[in-house]
């Protein structure tokens, strides 16, 4: 890791970070030149949103976290730009919340999937599904490697947490009947919208959040839990996020 070369002091310097952390993924093998393009339309929106995690995203993530406490059996799935962000908060949650964590990737290929299920497993992971075992299956209406799923993971979990998604897939798991729990920067992303619940923060702020979250919520009952996840309305939270952006952009420049 290059840290040092970003000096504190530079007023860019946490933006400059994570750009750090996904050009190693990169030279790593975990991420794709595709991720880099990708997480420049997220850093557009972070830019926007005032680059903190707003009080709607927290609200968000306590319904995510509600959510994946109740769940009978919630999976992670891990992109490379994911495991190249946080795989340490990845693991972190998935202990906290009893989640499996499954490898999941846009543009496949077997190196990368090993990079990054050796990644999750340098940062704890016991077990990191998706790894292609025979236990491979598809998701109806997904096409090629897109669609490929671990028959034990997200195929048949009914809570899934998407941090960086691309809408098709989003779709296609809310029409499996599953719960899905995005984090992403774009509130008008097709993920943003067809998830059950949206979080519209940086996946490198969001998924620490949410392990203390999870952590304080796990000590609640159940039907607290039900009714933080019932009095979530995801469009609206999408809205406010919207009205933060351009309450921002008229008070800067308007
Ligand atoms: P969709 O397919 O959902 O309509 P898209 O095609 O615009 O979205 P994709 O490349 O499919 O975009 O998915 C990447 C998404 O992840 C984008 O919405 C982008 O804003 C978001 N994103 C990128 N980096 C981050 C990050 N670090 N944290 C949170 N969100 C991010
Ligand atoms: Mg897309």
């Amino acid at each position: 890791m290059h840290r040092s070369i970003v000096p504190s002091s530079h007023p860019r310097a946490k933006s400059l970070y994570i750009r750090e952390l996904l050009v190693n993924g990169f030279k790593n093998g975990i991420v794709v030149e595709e991720g880099l393009i990708a997480h420049g339309r997220g850093e557009t929106f972070d830019y926007l949103l005032g680059e903190d995690t707003t009080e709607t995203a927290r609200t968000a993530i306590k319904a995510a976290c509600s959510l994946l406490l109740l769940a009978v059996h919630p999976v992670i799935s891990v992109n490379g730009n994911v495991a190249a962000l946080c795989s340490k908060e990845v693991v972190e949650l998935s202990n906290i919340i009893n989640a499996d964590i499954e490898v999941n990737l846009f543009y496949w290929s077997k190196k990368r999937e090993m990079a990054i299920e050796k990644e999750l497993k340098k940062m704890g992971a016991k077990t990191v599904l998706g790894t292609r075992s025979v236990d491979s299956t598809r998701i109806p209406e997904l096409q090629s490697e897109r669609g490929i799923v671990d028959y034990d993971g997200i195929y048949k979990a009914d809570t899934v947490l998407v941090p960086l998604e691309d809408g098709d897939r989003t779709e296609a798991l809310v029409k499996m009947h599953k719960k899905v729990i995005s984090i992403d920067l774009n509130p008008l992303s097709r993920t943003s919208k067809a998830a059950t619940i949206t979080v519209v923060d940086n996946v490198i702020r969001a998924l620490p959040a949410m392990a203390i979250e999870a952590k304080q919520l796990k000590e609640q009952n159940g039907e607290i839990l039900k009714r933080i996840v019932n009095e979530f309305d995801n469009s609206k939270n999408l809205s406010e996020s919207l009205e933060i952006i351009r309450c921002g952009v008229d008070a800067r420049y308007g």
